[in-house]
């Protein structure tokens, strides 16, 4: 499991992360980040077969609004 992080604050609402995890990511009305299994959680613990998806949203983020522990 990654634990993941979202800061919907830092969020400038790009797009970016969904297109790349679009089974880790979806989007509020107004295009924030959340996430797809839980949009009332900001912390998630992310399956490792998606870390691939993951990884490459994590590191496309333009503000870092996702955190990835290892
Ligand atoms: S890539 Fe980053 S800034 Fe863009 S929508 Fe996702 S969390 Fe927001």
């Amino acid at each position: 499991m990654l634990k993941t992080t979202i800061i919907p604050e830092k969020c400038i609402a790009c797009g970016l992360c969904q297109v790349l995890a679009p089974s880790v990511f979806d989007y509020t009305a107004e295009g924030i980040v959340i996430f797809k299994q839980d949009s009332n959680s900001l912390d998630l613990d992310v399956s490792d077969s998606l870390q691939q998806e993951l990884m490459a949203a994590y590191k496309e983020c333009p503000t870092r609004a996702i955190i990835v522990e290892k």
